[in-house]
């Protein structure tokens, strides 16, 4: 389950950036993620809610938005959104495309609360 190895990674940049703030919790964390990185989002989300556990983002949610992929024919340069496991071209037909979109994994945003260590 790659979903352990993303959030893991969510985390430790999180982590990163309450350091560099000097301290303080995560209160929401935005995501960007590709169709193609083909994650599921409540393995996702069961992996976050484990790995937060004694970290500044023990109370933090996690939102993201899927980007649909989107790739360019090697022929003829027309982009689409491939249906299948085959990528043919719906101009030309031609099979062989690159990814324009859909393998992103991006962090967009990530928010931050001072912290309080007496409630
Ligand atoms: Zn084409």
């Amino acid at each position: 389950m790659h979903e352990f190895s993303i959030a893991d990674a969510i985390i430790h940049v999180a982590q990163e950036l309450v350091q560099q703030n000097g301290g303080g919790k995560v209160e929401q964390i935005h995501l960007r993620i590709g169709e193609l990185r083909q994650v599921v989002p409540d393995a996702l989300l069961f992996a976050f809610d484990i790995l937060k556990q004694d970290t500044p983002l023990s109370d933090a949610s996690l939102e993201w938005e899927t980007v649909a992929t989107r790739v360019r024919c090697k022929t003829c340069g027309s982009e689409y959104h491939p249906n299948d496991i085959f990528w043919e071209c719906p101009s030309c037909g031609a099979t062989g495309a690159e990814v324009v979109a859909g393998e992103e994994l991006d962090i967009v945003g990530i928010t931050l609360v001072e912290g309080s260590d007496g409630d």
